[in-house]
């Protein structure tokens, strides 16, 4: 018997496997089909972007920004270090220079009053990353973009669900505020289907190219509208939507996002409240999100005081069978780009890789478990000091 809590168990609704049948029945399980347009539907509705696609990851859903934006060689394209290698590759693959940008003191996220100071004549876009779905300052971010015209991507892979909130009072969600925004539903995210993703186009000029790259450069969608009376080759492209199998899996589970929100929230809550002591004597950071921000609950997170007391708690927690893990290594300093960045520090970006440690979060914990992980780490600080 497994009494241990696990870091993440991807989360069933139990109707995947209804719609899984459903669509074998269908006879046609390759993609753009049935399940493929209503999860679009849906979540053309949840995000209130006028188009969306779904993709086989949102990996792929980046790479096609890159391919939309028309990235070539030597453009630069300004990022956060601190985040996943999937944000820079989509642009690298094109040729790009990555310019990577500190996070900022308070948050994970991308130091917003940063990154002018790095735009030159050859950037081509600013992608915002909204670090464990919070917000960045789009209101910053949007204005910087449109005064360099330059494109703004939202990287939006754990952020369903999540929002903006302008001065003016009004609300965006995130993921429509860039020219392009993505989603991902790898299993570790809010919503899943093992390996999935989508691409939010709020720039109606990229609509009917998104789709001829998303099917291998060909204009099929067109043709299966019947605005064309045969398809053939038009651009380059790929093989990025997904097969029916994955759609109607997601469809399951984007129709129980307020449930799956809600609960993810109450855990939110219950490890917030139960750090409160810890958060107050300063022995750990708490997690931040500013007032502009929503919080979509995609991630619990704790930042210790060095690297060493997160090695020890991560191994205290282990020995009471809790599993908890730290989180991405600065890109810049990864063994791939280290060479190819241009030397400036970001110290807050190396400081979250070594002092961030992510908590259990999914649906399969009860309250006793969240708790029995408050008592351990409360435990492991009052026995240090
Ligand atoms: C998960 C994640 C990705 C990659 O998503 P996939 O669907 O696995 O390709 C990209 N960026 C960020 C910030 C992520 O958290």
């Amino acid at each position: 018997m497994d009494n241990g809590v696990r870091f993440n168990i991807p989360h069933c609704t139990g109707k995947e496997t209804d719609y899984l049948q459903e669509a074998v029945a269908t006879g046609k399980i390759s993609g753009n089909g049935m399940f493929t347009k209503k999860c679009q539907a849906i979540l053309e509705k949840i995000t209130k972007t006028p188009k969306v696609l779904l993709t086989t990851s949102c990996t792929d859903a980046l790479e096609m920004c890159a391919i939309l934006m028309e990235i070539q060689e030597g453009d630069e394209v300004i990022m956060p270090s601190f985040t996943f290698v999937s944000t820079a590759n989509a642009f690298i693959l094109r040729g790009a220079n990555i310019v990577f940008v500190d996070s900022r003191a308070d948050h994970p996220g991308m130091d917003e009053d940063k990154v002018e100071d790095v735009i030159t004549e050859k950037t081509k876009a600013i992608v915002a990353v909204h670090y464990a779905g919070v917000a960045c300052n789009m209101e910053k971010l949007r204005s910087i973009a449109d005064r360099h015209s330059i494109f703004l991507v939202e990287d939006a892979a754990q952020a369903i669900e999540s929002e903006f909130k302008w001065s003016d009072g009004r609300e965006s969600v995130l993921g429509s505020i860039g020219e392009l925004g993505t989603l991902s539903f790898h299993e570790t995210k809010n919503i899943q289907c093992g390996e999935g993703g989508a691409l939010l186009i709020n720039k109606p000029e990229f609509e009917k190219r998104a789709e001829i790259i998303w099917e291998k450069g060909t204009n099929r969608t067109a043709f299966w509208r019947g605005e064309v009376d045969k398809y053939g080759w038009v651009d380059i492209g790929s093989s990025f939507l997904p097969s029916e199998l994955n759609a109607a899996f997601l469809y399951a589970q984007l129709e129980n996002v307020v449930a799956i929100q809600k609960r993810r929230l109450e855990i939110w809550e219950q490890y917030y409240t139960g750090f409160q002591p810890l958060f107050e004597t300063k022995k750990v950071r708490a997690p931040f999100i500013p007032n502009y921000a929503a919080n979509n609950a995609h991630m619990f997170y704790l930042v210790c005081v060095s690297e060493e007391e997160r090695t020890n708690l991560i191994a205290h927690l282990k020995s009471v069978d809790i599993h908890a893990v730290f989180h991405y290594q600065s890109l810049h300093a990864s063994p791939y780009f280290k060479n190819k960045h241009d030397g400036r520090p970001l110290p807050w970006s190396d400081t979250y890789s070594k002092c961030l440690v992510r908590l259990p979060l999914h649906l399969h914990l009860g309250t006793e478990d969240v708790a029995r992980v408050i008592t351990s780490i409360r435990a492991f600080y009052s026995k240090k000091r």
